[in-house]
């Protein structure tokens, strides 16, 4: 992904609208050349372009890094709005929940429990993966939905939808779905709020998410969407049992 966005910046060129395309994002040192980013529409100096990577958004930390409790790096930007506890998150989940039940008239009578872990309880009790912002689970006595700490506003939001779309699938679709429809549309409720709410940041990691099957069956979401339009493409969701 960073050799497709990879592209040598001259400081010379016309920069468009208040974007700093000339200023390192990271040290803020204005550019005699560098690397831009231009789908982010953000620049970097050589020196920060090989720092370490942001845990959260992926983008180069540059000088300013914050260190979690759980050794995973993240940029001092994601670490402005990243929310460490419950209490922080608790309005993003019921901006989550007032979306579905208004805006996507999905039926919700009751909610899973939030719960914030670190990355070791994320690895070691969930067997999640390194790179998992949120698990959405059904063992135990009540059903859950672990969100890591640390996470950054708009990452929290669309980890949020597609834990709880995966909530909303137990009870409204068929048992029997493919992996790729199931995440697939997960993918794309979270993209569909994270469109609502002009978070364009979590549009961009969504669409980048390469993983499968994830990729494809986002693809292959939006394809029904442009087809049948939103209440269509949820209307397939709800009944096929895959693509
Ligand atoms: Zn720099
Ligand atoms: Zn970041
Ligand atoms: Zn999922």
């Amino acid at each position: 992904m960073l050799d497709f966005l990879r592209q040598f910046f001259q400081s010379d060129s016309d920069n468009e609208g208040t974007w700093r395309l000339d200023q390192c994002l990271a040290c803020h040192k204005v550019l005699q050349e560098g690397m831009v980013f231009p789908e982010d529409q953000v620049s970097f100096c050589i020196e920060c372009f090989h720092s370490t990577l942001c845990f959260c958004c992926g983008l180069p930390c540059g000088p300013l890094h914050r260190r979690l409790t759980d050794d995973r790096i993240i940029c001092q930007y994601c670490y402005d709005t990243a929310l460490l506890t419950p209490r922080q998150l608790a309005p993003v989940y019921e901006t989550t929940l007032h979306f579905f039940r208004r805006k996507l008239k999905f039926k919700l009578k009751e909610q899973p429990r939030l719960k914030v872990v670190d990355s070791r309880f994320m690895q070691s009790e969930l067997g999640a993966s390194l790179h998992t912002w949120g698990v959405y689970s059904d063992m135990g006595s009540e059903e859950t939905i672990y969100v890591i700490t640390g996470i950054a506003l708009d990452k929290a939001h669309a980890t949020l939808a597609h834990e709880l779309t995966h909530f909303w699938q137990k009870r409204h679709c068929p048992p029997e779905q493919t992996l790729e429809l199931i995440e697939g549309f997960a993918e794309w409720v979270a993209f569909q709020l994270a469109q609502y709410k002009n978070l364009r940041r979590a549009m961009l990691a969504i669409r980048r998410n390469e993983a499968e099957p994830y990729q494809t069956g986002l693809q292959k979401m939006f394809k029904l969407e442009a087809k049948r339009g939103v209440k269509g493409a949820i209307k397939y969701a709800k009944t096929a049992k895959s693509f």
